[in-house]
This record gives C-alpha cells, structure tokens and sequence, in this order.
C-alpha cells in the first residue's frame, strides 16, 4: 500500500463518509483551527450570530477537502452531531500521577485496566468497537449513542482515567499527530450501540450542572461579562507568566476557570482550548499542559460543584 500524498484528507474524507462530523484543528495541537467565542470578528459565517466547532463540523466533503489542502490540519470529530459517546482511556501522564490506593490495590494502572474492571463489577464485557490509539499511548472506543437519552462529556465519572466525549464534546480523530506522534485506528470496525451498562452509569443525574457556554458578555449582563473578562484575564495570565512561574500561574487559572465550569456559566471544551492555547504560547509542552489543565478542571469542579454565579 502506498501511502496517500495527503493522509490528513484521506482520513478526514474517510470519517466522514461514516457519519461523522470533523472540523480542522491547529496543526501539531488539539486545540480547533476556528475562532472561538471570546474572539468572534461576527462576520462571515459568524455574521448572524458565532458558529462554534460544533455547528462548523461537517460531512461535507468539498468543504473537507477545501479545509485540509490549505494546511495540516489535525482532525477534530464532534461526537454530538456524530451520534458518537467515545470512551477516552488515558494512561499515567508521569511517575507521580498514579492512582488513588483503593484502585491501585486492584492492580489497575491504566483507564483500560479500570474500564476492564468496571465491566466486571458489572457483570459485563467491554465488546469490541472502533478503537483508536492515542499520541500518548491511550485508547478511545467509539459507540454509537443511545437514542433515549441525551449524554454530555464526563470527565472521571467512570472511574479514574476514564473520560467520555458525547453532546457538546469532540475527540482527536486518527492521522491526526502530536509532536510526530501519530493517533492510528487499532481496532477499525463500525462502532457498536454503547452498552446499555455504561449509558445508565453515564445517564445517572449529574451532580453537577452541564449548561453549554451561552453568549452572554453583552452590556447589561454584568455576570457574563465578568465571566468573560475572568478567560481572558486568566489566560493571558498563563500566556505572559515569566519562567519559573508558568507552572503554578497554569495551575491557578485552570482552578479559577473551572469554578465557572462547576456552574455551567463556561463550557469545559472552551476553557481546555484556551488554557492549551496560552499554555502553548507561554512555551508549556502541550502533553504537560493538558495534563495540568485536566487535573486541575477535575478539582475545582468536585470543589465546587454547582457553584453560583
Ligand atoms: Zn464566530
């Protein structure tokens, strides 16, 4: 097999004759190509009100192939409009980010070895689906969603190094590469129905609120536009730290951030891109970044959960 002079494309293409609806990302990131919220110019395609990733994500191919003959773009795969749950298993990030001790007794060091092990609690297999190898050495196992219920991303609700994208979520999708690392296809079948053991521990109430981010920094709502003010003033906190610092200003902003994620008033996906964004621009290595930001988010929302506005 010879390989495709455009291997980004061919994928791109490839996804979306199954369905699935992909946007570009930032070549060498995960964060999108597209403008976000905070900085829409409203004109355009914007012009009648900002068009996010989610809305933007198509099957289109001449969109697709206009998009990726410009430049390198990773591929972004919104689960949403997909009709796609995918189960993110992470792997350790480092040395120190080990599990907590009830789930280290049980021998478990990875979110398969946890998956695996909530599969048997439950008397359940995991059954074999579209599976995806990560840059970082993790998996994500794509199912089709259920049709009953409307899920949302989670983020540690499964168990330790389980993530799950579905509404209001996107993945990083195969071809797409990190550092040269590349994310491939292991498993290349159709996605499978999620079973219906993961969709009711997915669809238990949530105990925290999952509003998307909705426009609001517009005079008179003096709440949103503190919120807004908070992104901005947080990231470019994180992008402008002085060495010795970033670390700790990265920490702080993702802990302040996720307060407003806790309360619904900002979407996680938005303060993840940004803080990648200015943690990228500040020199952090995006794998360290995201680590950070994950842990961190993970934090303030079990820290405050619900808070209000
Ligand atoms: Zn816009």
């Amino acid at each position: 097999m010879t390989a495709h002079p455009n291997p980004l494309l061919a994928s791109a293409l490839a996804l979306a004759a199954r369905g699935f609806h992909v946007f570009p990302l930032t070549p060498n990131t995960k964060r999108p190509a597209l403008h976000g919220e905070t900085r829409c110019p409203a004109t355009g395609i914007c012009a009648d009100g900002h068009q996010g990733w989610e809305q933007r994500a198509t099957t289109a191919p001449e969109i697709i192939r206009y998009a990726w003959e410009q430049a390198p773009y990773n591929i972004g795969l919104a689960t949403g409009p997909s009709r796609l749950v995918v189960i993110d298993l992470d792997i350790p990030k480092s040395p120190d980010d080990t599990p907590p001790s009830e789930v280290a007794e049980l021998g478990i060091t990875d979110g398969r070895d946890m998956l695996d092990h909530l599969a048997i609690r439950h008397q359940h297999v995991v059954p074999q689906t579209f599976t995806v190898r990560t840059w970082s050495g993790g998996w994500q196992l794509y199912f089709t969603a259920p049709e009953s219920v409307v899920l949302r991303n989670t983020a540690g609700r499964l168990g330790w190094k389980i993530d799950t994208r579905a509404g209001g979520g996107y993945v990083v999708a195969p071809a797409s590469t990190i550092d040269g690392r590349p994310y491939t296809v292991e498993c290349d079948t159709d996605p499978v129905p999620l079973p219906s053991w993961l969709a009711d521990l997915l669809a238990e109430p949530q105990p925290v609120p999952r509003r998307t981010w909705t426009p609001a920094p517009t005079t008179g709502d003096r709440a949103g536009a503190y919120v807004a003010a908070a992104l901005h003033n947080e990231t470019r906190a994180v992008a402008s730290a002085p060495e010795g610092q970033r670390n700790a200003t990265l920490l702080r902003a993702a802990r302040a951030l996720g307060r407003f994620v806790a309360s619904g008033q900002l979407d996680r996906e938005e303060v993840e891109d940004a803080l990648r964004g200015a943690g990228e621009a500040a020199g952090l290595q995006s794998r360290y970044v995201d680590g950070v930001v994950a842990s961190a988010l993970a934090w303030s929302i079990r820290n405050n959960p619900g808070a209000a506005a």
